[in-house]
């Protein structure tokens, strides 16, 4: 193989990427979702424009389907809020790579094992004479502890994922004041922002880092969680946090290990863990290391494998030498499902649009007045020719058996404030209603939601939603059913 062909595998393609962007439909329901919905629609009427089934509905402020939609995503790439372009996904690289480590005793880490290696190459090659790593707390299970290691041997131990915020900056300056002069250092983008800040703004910090070469590796980052309340959580669930050796975090799930090639003892969907999330990792939205070096993850790679990107001419020049010198199995950047990235970046880009949406929540736990109706029958002709054939209101059902409380989440479908909004829920027994319960909410605002733990004795049945505002009468009505789960 010529140069230029060794070079060319590795190297990365804008095109390679857009045409892989061009591939996806984007279609109106994205458009929906993520802009529309999040309220973060300008109303400039582009979509309408660009699209012969759009047209403006002028009452709503938002755009409405006249026809049928063939999923072009014309739509979704021409709105100035969408964000389309891999690098405002991704972050600028030089190249990208599938690897996985061909050292024996870090087969079966956390992914493919790549980070670990690198440090193994990098302290063999003299490259660096420290590492900032997280390795769990001796004293507390499961807990993280930022440190300072200066081997390959602690590097093979520091193996693993932490879900958890760890101080590795601390490490890292303590490292530099102990005079260590090439330093790599492991972080989440959280960390490695940290470290880039410093690095380049004038603050004062930026003396220590002319006295030490640091090498950022980055670690790709959905979320991570509070250990005091998620350790809890788990141990309340009967889990001796104390015999787990692995926690990892994939397709939606968070998996337990007490066998590092077994199967996960305990798996929780990521969606019950939310309230133990940290609430900083709502902010964030930077899921590759955007400002490492080199940026290492799973999505994108199959099992046992890294997703891994060279950011700068240092990280590529180490990854590819330490491919070379056995340490990596590389494959090029063709290999790397880049859907999966683009994906997964969107939603972490995206997901900020709703952190300033307000939740309402409220747990009914008195026996309510009787009292409490609205007025019975359809929805009223004013709410009609105000909404029109739209819902006013969307209900999601959850129901947690263990606690015998259906969650339900209400959302204002329309594009305006509901001002003084009153929703009764009842348990519909037979032909009969049991329990009515009746809240008001002076605003709920557009695409707002309202959280309500409803307590159901039976769990399977029907719950009655109702709404009204003063303004146009009643304007909601359905039945909800619910039944446990292996019923459904
Ligand atoms: C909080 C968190 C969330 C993550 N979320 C995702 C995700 O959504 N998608 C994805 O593809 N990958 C995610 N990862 C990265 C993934 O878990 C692996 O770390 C990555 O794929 C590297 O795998 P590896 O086999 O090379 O790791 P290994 O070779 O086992 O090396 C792991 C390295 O991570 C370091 N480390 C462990 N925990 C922490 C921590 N809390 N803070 C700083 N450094 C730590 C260790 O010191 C070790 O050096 C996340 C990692 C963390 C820590
Ligand atoms: S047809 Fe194309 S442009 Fe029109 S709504 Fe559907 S995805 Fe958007
Ligand atoms: S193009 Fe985007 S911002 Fe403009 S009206 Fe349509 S959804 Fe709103
Ligand atoms: S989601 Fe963001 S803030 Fe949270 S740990 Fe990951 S990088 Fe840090």
């Amino acid at each position: 193989m010529t140069e230029n062909e060794e070079k060319g595998k590795y190297d990365y393609s804008f095109d390679y990427i857009s045409k892989k962007l061009e591939g996806k439909k984007d279609s109106y329901g994205m458009l929906m979702k993520e802009i529309i919905r999040t309220g973060i629609c300008t109303e400039c009427g582009t979509c309408a424009a660009v699209c012969p089934v759009l047209e403006w509905d002028h009452l709503m402020g938002q755009p409405k389907l006249t026809g049928k939609c063939t999923g072009c995503g014309i739509c979704y790439n021409q709105c100035p809020r969408t964000i389309t372009d891999p690098i405002e996904l991704m972050g600028e690289f030089k190249t990208g790579y599938v690897a996985n480590t061909n050292i024996p005793e870090v087969i079966g880490g956390q992914d493919g094992g790549t980070v670990v290696s690198l440090l193994c190459y990098l302290f063999d090659e003299h490259l660096i004479d420290a590492a900032i790593v997280t390795m769990k707390d001796p004293n507390k299970p499961w807990y993280p502890a930022a440190q300072i290691i200066t081997s390959k041997e602690d590097a093979i131990k520091s193996a693993g994922s932490i879900y958890a915020h760890s101080q590795t900056v601390e490490s890292l300056m303590d490292a530099i004041r102990e005079d260590y002069r090439s330093i790599a250092f492991v972080g989440t983008p959280c960390n490695i922002d940290a470290v880039e800040k410093m690095m380049s703004s004038p603050a004062g910090m930026l003396k220590y880092f002319m006295r030490a070469h640091v090498l950022k590796i980055g670690l790709f980052c959905m979320d991570s969680f509070s250990p005091e309340t998620l350790y809890t959580r788990f141990e309340s669930d009967g889990i001796d946090l104390s015999k787990i050796v692995k926690m990892d975090i994939n397709k939606g799930k968070f998996h337990l290990y007490q066998e590092l090639n077994g199967e996960p003892v305990k798996s929780y969907t990521i969606r019950s863990l939310h309230k133990y999330k940290s609430s900083s990792c709502n902010f964030c939205v930077d899921l590759t290391a955007e400002n490492a070096d080199i940026s290492v993850g799973s999505v994108g790679s199959g099992p046992n494998k890294n997703t891994v990107f060279a950011r700068s001419g240092i990280g590529a020049e180490i990854i590819e030498d330490a491919a070379k010198k056995g340490y990596l199995t590389i494959e090029p950047f063709d290999a790397i499902n880049l859907n999966a990235v683009l994906f997964l970046g969107k939603l972490k880009k995206v997901s900020q649009y709703n952190i300033q949406k307000r939740k309402v929540f409220i747990v009914k736990d008195q026996p309510s007045e009787e009292s409490a109706r609205i007025e019975s029958g359809p929805v009223s002709e004013k709410a009609k020719s105000a909404f029109g054939t739209r819902r006013a209101l969307s209900v999601v059902k959850a129901l947690n058996e263990k606690e015998k409380i259906l969650k339900l989440t209400i959302t204002n479908t329309v594009g305006f404030t509901l001002e003084d909004l009153k929703v009764r829920f009842a348990l519909i027994d037979d032909v009969f209603e049991k329990n009515p319960w009746m809240t008001t909410i002076k605003e709920l605002f557009p695409y707002e939601t309202l959280e309500i733990g409803y307590p159901v004795e039976i769990l399977e049945g029907a719950v009655l939603i109702e709404a009204s505002t003063e303004e146009h009468g009643k304007i909601f009505s359905r039945s909800v059913k619910f039944a446990p789960e292996e019923k459904k």
